[in-house]
């Protein structure tokens, strides 16, 4: 309650007018009463002390008479004006000087105080010691009386006169004076209180409006401005405040937009990002680390269960910044490669770690290394046989039979064509894979192209006993292509039906149109392909049976040739399903050619 600014302003404004209430009150009460007591003991100093010397001869030589007491009764009658003696709250009493028994007075006897104060047992004292001079006028401002003792003597005749002030009148004044400054309190008061409602509405009021205005910021609404009212400190403050949150807004959407820039970057980014934060848990994980780690990654995966084996988490985060860490990590099929870094020195930093696909790298590579063998090996068994045979040539000189001899070079000249064969081969796919190869396109008629493949290769069938045949469709278009390339593709497919299916077989060769685009299909009823191996013909060097190709002269590189050719016409080539033994190819190209 107490702690909203309305009410301590008031609470302050409430002490402070009863405060000085208080103070005024009892500086006022303490005036009263020493301004009385003064002019009481002022009063008896006019009539007793040196200015009143006549007055205090006639009391001592009324006290010499032997009725003294009522002469000075009779004396101190005439002087009550001056003395103040008004019945009531002021009287006389005289008292006989040796033992202080009243003897008369302007009150009866009962009016006399049974207890004898300070001032009446100065006096008794002086009287005992004979000392006219000694006079009981101690004042005390907090007794509720006030008096004075005159000791009055001549010969052996000794009186007191003793005045008695009982207060009423400055009691009764200063009762008067409290309920004023009660009543000025309690107005006081309510004034307080509705100054202090004032001073909210002008001082708090501004506040408040404040304070509902940095709630509101630190809500996020920038868009109200605050008004500014006043040109005091309040105002400055608006102003200020006002000039901050614009800062604050701008700052604000400065970083908005940085997130926003980076959150882009990481959702779309090819290589994976997880982070984890300073105990191990994940923070974030963008969609290409979900895909490469193949399994769904959530806010309950950990830094052990996904990258434990791999790093320790803590040699991690020991790490010093820029340093970082490098792995490699399998998962299922692919190989991944991995950046491991913590991202602050804070206790509230972590760690980043960045994945990269290599699997496809790693594959060339392998895939480079393979030909590499292949091309060694290709060309190794050859040179291998040209070298043992002409060796043995030269070993037997002119011993060695003349057929013997011949049928020695045949061997060394067909290994020197197959090498030649492969060394060109290999030439036509590195300008093919460099993009040297430029295709030189013209239209020309699609079935031409294949009737004169099939004629090529008709001697070759019938020499093995193969049916090979090809009824033309009504009508092939003409088609847009390096004509030339293509008649080495249909022949290689063709080459390769004669090749590998057993003498007496059957080659059917189709073709037709649909759309935009020409087909071929060659099927043959020979040894077929086994499943295995179906997906790997086109690579470069892979044949089926090593020994059979190599008996028939093949590199295994037609087809893979055949392959790029077909892809640069943007037009495909592969095996076709079919029941029973053998062998169908499919080619198909676009009529119109590649599209550059
Ligand atoms: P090659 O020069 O060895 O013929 P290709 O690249 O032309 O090389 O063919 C690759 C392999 O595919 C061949 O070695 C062969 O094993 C297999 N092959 C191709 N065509 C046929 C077919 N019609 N019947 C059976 N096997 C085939």
């Amino acid at each position: 309650m107490f702690r909203s600014l309305h009410m301590k302003l008031m609470l302050i404004l409430l002490l402070l007018i009863t405060s000085l209430m208080a103070v005024v009150g009892a500086f006022l009460t303490i005036s009263v009463s020493s301004f009385y007591i003064n002019s009481f003991y002022e009063q008896m100093n006019t009539v007793f002390g040196e200015n009143g010397r006549d007055f205090v001869s006639d009391l001592r030589a009324a006290a010499a008479e032997e009725n003294g007491a009522d002469r000075i009764v009779e004396i101190l009658d005439a002087k009550t004006g001056p003395l103040g003696i008004d019945h009531r709250t002021r009287n006389y009493f005289l008292l006989d000087g040796a033992t202080g028994a009243y003897l008369s007075g302007s009150a009866e006897e009962s009016e006399f105080p049974r207890e004898q104060s300070v001032n009446l047992l100065a006096a008794r004292n002086a009287v005992a010691r004979q000392d006219s001079t000694a006079v009981g006028d101690e004042s005390d401002i907090t007794a509720d009386f006030m008096d004075v003792a005159i000791p009055i003597f001549s010969g052996d005749h000794a009186y007191i006169i003793y005045i008695l002030d009982n207060k009423a009148t400055v009691t009764g004044l200063n009762g008067q004076l409290f309920l004023i400054i009660m009543q000025a309190l309690v107005i006081g008061l309510l004034i307080s209180v509705l100054l202090s409602f004032l001073l909210s509405k002008t001082m708090v009021g501004p506040i408040e409006k404040l304070t509902a205005g940095a709630e509101r910021v630190a809500a996020g609404d920038f868009d109200s401005e605050l008004p500014v009212e006043s040109t005091d400190e309040i105002g400055i403050l608006t102003g200020t405040f006002n000039e901050m949150s614009g800062v604050l807004q701008a700052t604000l959407a400065a970083v908005e937009n940085e997130r926003n820039k980076l959150d882009t970057l990481f959702f779309h980014m090819t290589d994976g990002v997880v982070a984890f934060d300073h105990k191990g848990r994940l923070i974030h994980c963008n969609p290409a680390a979900d895909t490469m780690l193949q399994r769904p990654v959530d806010s309950r995966c950990t830094y052990e269960e996904l990258f434990g084996e791999v790093y320790p988490f803590r040699e991690l985060m020991s790490l010093q910044r820029p340093n970082f860490a490098e792995s490699e990590l399998t998962v299922g099929d692919r190989n991944l490669e991995l950046y491991l870094a913590p991202f602050s020195d804070k206790a509230s930093g972590g760690v980043l770690i960045v994945l990269h696909d290599i699997t496809e790298q790693h594959r060339n590579e392998n895939r480079r290394k393979e030909f590499v063998a292949n091309v060694s090996h290709e060309l190794r068994t050859p040179l291998t046989n040209v070298r043992s045979y002409a060796e043995t040539l030269l070993d037997a000189g002119d011993d060695i039979p003349r057929e013997t001899a011949s049928s020695f070079l045949d061997i060394i000249i067909t290994e020197t064509d197959r090498m030649t064969h492969i060394v060109q081969d290999l030439l036509t796919l590195s300008r093919l894979d460099a993009g040297d190869a430029e295709l030189v396109l013209s239209r020309f008629p699609f079935g031409d192209a294949i009737e004169s493949v099939v004629r090529a290769n008709a001697l070759n069938a019938k020499q093995r006993g193969h049916v090979l045949a090809y009824t033309p469709p009504e009508s092939l278009p003409l088609i847009v292509g390096d004509r030339s390339r293509l008649e080495q593709v249909m022949m290689n497919i063709i080459g390769n039906a004669v090749k590998y299916t057993p003498d007496g077989g059957v080659i059917t060769v189709t073709a037709g149109a649909e759309q935009d685009a020409v087909w071929m299909e060659v099927s043959d009823n020979g040894i077929g392909i086994p499943d295995k191996d179906k997906e790997r013909i086109f690579d470069r060097f892979y044949r089926v049976d090593k020994a059979r190709s190599r008996e028939s002269g093949g590199t295994g590189l037609g087809l893979s040739i055949a392959r790029e050719i077909v892809q640069r016409h943007q037009g495909a080539i592969g095996l076709v399903a079919h029941d029973g033994p053998g062998t169908t190819i499919r080619l198909t190209l676009p009529v119109g050619g590649p599209e550059i």
